[in-house]
């Protein structure tokens, strides 16, 4: 006997509750369209309740994913239910997702409810979702906290009012692999109906344990796990998409189950989420880290030289590391570079898209011999927002660094299709070109995070630069890349004062209680 483990992946809702890795809509459905060609089988693509841009971003996705489930989070509220519903209206598979809390702090101190009352509401949430779809998740909130003799009494009764999946999430964290395992055991045996639903679980990394725990769940009867690519999340963040799929794949002969994932979208996900946010891939982390796969040690890499299975459990190219990295250069056509994006599940609704980006391209081969991977997403980063949207646009900089002088820039940008000049000195040269940047602008933001990335290795690599910018609480992040890295600086920069400058509904990406 051998289950399917359903993934269901919230770096959309739950990873987008990191400060800062607030995402535009467009960048969420490219994310989706990413999880969709990897075949995760549930994408929690927001909270539609929260605000109208977060209820547009679900639609979208809703309407442009065919072969994933797509839910919507709603709190066990009739306005939120029916506003998820609306938003999944278009989906092809579509799931409602609500949750109320019942851990007894939560219910005292935050919902301000009895118990008996909680239990009503969950049941007329559940019933009042069904209305819509068959397909409708229940969580208790906070459950890692919560007593379980009230838990099974929640969960029986959200079963018999239509629930199809039960997750139990671990929300603040807390749990020990061993015990959590041992709860979702003993929830599966004192839930009378529990076998018409799917036991799920959610877990969260405030001790390191969110994969621990969900791995200790699935062995003791969870069969759909809630997780993020990289495990983005809210605090620590959640469960590691990527380590729980391959934990399961490698270690088939301890699970009673596996996904269907196409685990070799895994590298090529994690490099778009990571670009996306500005949330940088630690190089030690498993699977996804730029050296889980290298081996430094001579006796090490002797071994794997003579016989890869002496020190490697899984090979690279299985979760998307390609042993042929180089890809284009120079000399490669539009046909060419069409079909390297197509491998990299990278597609374009206009034609003019594609135009830009291969136009990109060729400046890019200029200057760069090989052109990898990375470059081609970072590049494509560049160039998919919608520029016709634009406000400010970069037309020319000159930036002098000259030892014994301050670093001085000079900025010609087109801001709402004027060209204005400015120069500022700087401590720097990139602050000397922020300063100027921000003379035209007046945007009056405050910077929170300045980061640069080689993106590949080499110094004509190129240098993708993250910058975080906060302005009354709204924080957007804007990517720039180039090989010149004071160029990559200020276009990150303008990219985010672009974001800043489109309206947005709301402050930030979780208004109400999360899960
Ligand atoms: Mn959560």
């Amino acid at each position: 006997m051998h289950d399917k483990l359903i993934i269901f992946d919230t770096t959309l809702r739950d990873g987008e509750q990191s400060p800062g890795a607030s995402m535009t809509k467009d960048e969420k459905l490219r994310i989706a369209k990413a999880l969709e060609r990897m075949r995760v089988d549930v994408i929690e693509a927001g909270f539609p309740i929260a605000s109208p841009d977060d209820f547009e971003a679900v639609r979208q996705i809703a309407e442009s994913i065919k072969n994933s489930t797509v839910c919507g989070l709603a709190r066990a509220i009739d306005k939120d239910i029916d506003r998820a519903a609306a938003a999944l209206k278009p989906a092809a598979s579509g799931r409602i997702h609500t949750f109320i809390a019942t851990s007894p702090i939560h219910m005292r101190e935050k919902l301000r409810m009895q118990p008996d009352e909680v239990l009503a509401q969950a049941i007329h949430a559940v019933k009042r979702a069904r209305k819509y779809t068959d397909n409708v998740e229940f969580s208790p909130e906070d459950a890692g906290r919560s007593e379980i003799d009230f838990l099974c009494r929640v969960l029986e009764a959200v079963i018999d009012a239509g629930a199809t999946t039960v997750n139990i999430p671990d929300t603040v964290g807390y749990n020990l692999p061993h015990q959590f395992g041992d709860l979702i055991r003993q929830l599966i045996e004192r839930v009378p109906n529990s076998g018409k639903a799917v036991f799920s679980v959610h877990c969260h990394n405030d001790l390191g344990l969110a994969v621990g725990n969900s791995l200790s769940a699935v062995l003791n009867g969870a069969r759909q796990v809630e997780c993020t690519i990289n495990g983005l999340g809210e605090r620590a963040g959640n469960a590691a998409l990527e380590e729980i799929v391959m934990t399961v794949r490698t270690r088939q002969d301890v699970f009673p189950c596996d996904t269907t994932l196409d685990t070799t979208q895994i590298v090529n996900c994690s490099r778009l989420v990571s670009n996306i946010t500005g949330f940088p891939v630690q190089p030690n982390k498993a699977i996804v880290g730029a050296n889980a796969f290298a081996h430094e040690s001579g006796i090490h890499q002797d071994g794997v030289m003579k016989s890869r299975e002496t020190y490697e459990i899984m090979r690279a190219q299985d979760v998307g590391w390609h042993t042929n990295r180089m890809v284009l250069g120079k000399h490669s056509g539009r046909s060419a570079f069409r079909a390297r994006l197509d491998e990299l599940g990278i597609e374009f609704e206009r034609e003019e898209d594609l135009n830009a980006a291969f136009n990109q391209f060729k400046e890019l081969a200029d200057k760069k011999h090989d052109i990898y991977d990375e470059d081609i997403q970072a590049l494509i980063t560049n160039t998919i927002h919608d520029v016709s949207h634009e406000r400010i646009k970069l037309v020319a900089m000159k930036v002098t660094s000259e030892t014994g002088e301050t670093p001085d820039a000079h900025v010609t940008l087109s801001f709402d299709g004027e060209e204005k000049h400015s120069n500022s000195k700087g401590g720097g040269p990139v602050d000397a070109t922020f300063k100027a940047i921000e003379s035209i602008v007046n945007s009056g933001s405050d910077l929170k995070l300045y980061s640069v990335n080689n993106i590949t290795t080499g110094s004509d690599s190129q240098g993708e630069v993250t910058v975080r910018i906060d302005k009354g609480g709204r924080i957007i992040n804007g990517q720039g890349a180039d090989t010149d890295i004071v160029i990559a600086s200020a276009k990150a920069y303008i990219n985010a004062l672009n974001k800043l400058l489109t309206p947005m509904e709301r402050k930030h990406p979780q208004a109400a209680a999360p899960v």
